[in-house]
């Protein structure tokens, strides 16, 4: 449920709100937007008298939320949300977040060659799985730990913030240490366990959509981890399963002004898993960033036909530059920079 109130509205009435709600066993969010603070209430609102909540001096609205995520909808949070490591603005504010790097990390050169050339070209956030979700047990499962640490000197040489998959709740801690924005893989979207313990950290986390999960179930992963206390969500539409073959799978392109319309939380696009195909990368990012989309995270190797994972989807360095420089007038058309 909604409480709407004014922006000049007596502190007295917020806190005695408050406080008839968290008597009746419910939790209480408190934003403000430009116009109004809202109270959304979370729990089985149907014990509220709202007839009586409506009747208080400064109360503008109450609604019911019929959807089941509450923390990760728009109406709980009107404005867009803008996430942050240490005072810096990562995504949102019109400032898309631009992320590539290879499938997997190879060796120390390769990385930071790539990081090298992928900052050059104006990305901001260097990706790269140590720890890889393989559909076969016998495909290079990364290199775990020692890719992190590879990873950690591409940051060092380049200054370029890390991205990178947690797969297991055994590696937390070190994530927690060690990566600047924690990816919750496809596979890994409805791990509840991991989502929760993703929601006790301090962290961006990059949720990418389940292969075949709907967008509510998708703002439902979104929830658990905001209900922990973590509001720093991005989404990542990856592409879904569908019927079609010649891609990899389908860019679901009306995912991104749906999620903008239920939720504030920003929305990137990877269109290399989405096509799965090298070519299709930069058409499918024009179309990204002319949506509305606020990031890309784009697969690039520095030798894709020898790529250990995803090189036929995997751009060069030279590539990436090429696309990044025809997406800036699209970005700048819809207010974004790059
Ligand atoms: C990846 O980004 O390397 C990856 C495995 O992506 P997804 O979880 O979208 O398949
Ligand atoms: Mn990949």
């Amino acid at each position: 449920m909604i409480i709407k109130l004014k922006k000049d509205v007596d502190e007295k009435v917020i806190l005695e709100i408050k406080e008839k709600i968290e008597e009746l066993g419910l939790t209480v969010v408190e934003n403000t937007s430009k116009e109004e603070i809202i109270l959304g209430a979370i729990g089985n609102t149907k014990v509220i008298d709202i007839e009586k909540i409506k009747n208080l001096d400064g109360v503008i609205d109450v609604c019911v939320v019929k959807e089941a995520y509450k923390r990760a909808s728009r109406k709980f949070h009107p404005e867009d949300t803008v996430i942050k490591i240490g005072d810096e603005v990562i995504i949102g504010n019109g400032k898309l977040m631009m992320i590539a790097g290879p499938c997997s990390v190879e060796s120390e050169e390769q990385v930071i060659e790539i990081a090298k050339k992928v900052k050059a070209s104006g990305a901001k956030f260097l990706r790269g799985g140590a720890f890889k979700p393989r559909t076969s047990p016998y495909a290079f499962q990364g290199l775990k730990y020692e890719g992190l640490e590879m990873l950690k000197k591409a940051r060092e040489a380049t200054g370029l913030k890390i991205v990178t998959e947690l797969m297991s709740i055994d590696d937390l801690e070190v994530f927690e240490k060690d990566v600047d924005v924690i990816q919750i893989g496809a596979r890994n979207m409805q791990n509840f366990d991991l989502l929760k313990k993703a929601g006790k950290l301090n962290k961006p986390i990059l949720l990418k959509r389940g292969i075949a999960a709907t967008i509510e179930e998708w703002l439902m992963s979104a929830e658990y981890i905001m209900s922990e206390g973590n509001s720093n969500v991005i989404l990542c539409e990856r592409g879904i399963r569908t019927y079609e073959t010649t891609t990899r799978n389908t860019l679901d392109i009306s995912a991104i002004p749906m999620i903008k319309k239920l939720s504030h939380l920003p929305i990137i696009v990877d269109p290399s898993h989405a096509a799965g195909l090298r070519w299709m990368v930069e058409p499918l990012s024009k179309a990204a960033v002319a949506i509305g989309a606020d990031g890309l995270i784009i697969e690039v190797h520095n030798n894709p036909e020898k790529a250990l994972c995803d090189g036929k989807q995997s751009i060069t360095p030279d590539m990436y530059d090429d696309i990044v420089n025809r997406l800036r007038p699209i970005a700048e058309s819809v207010d974004r920079i790059i």
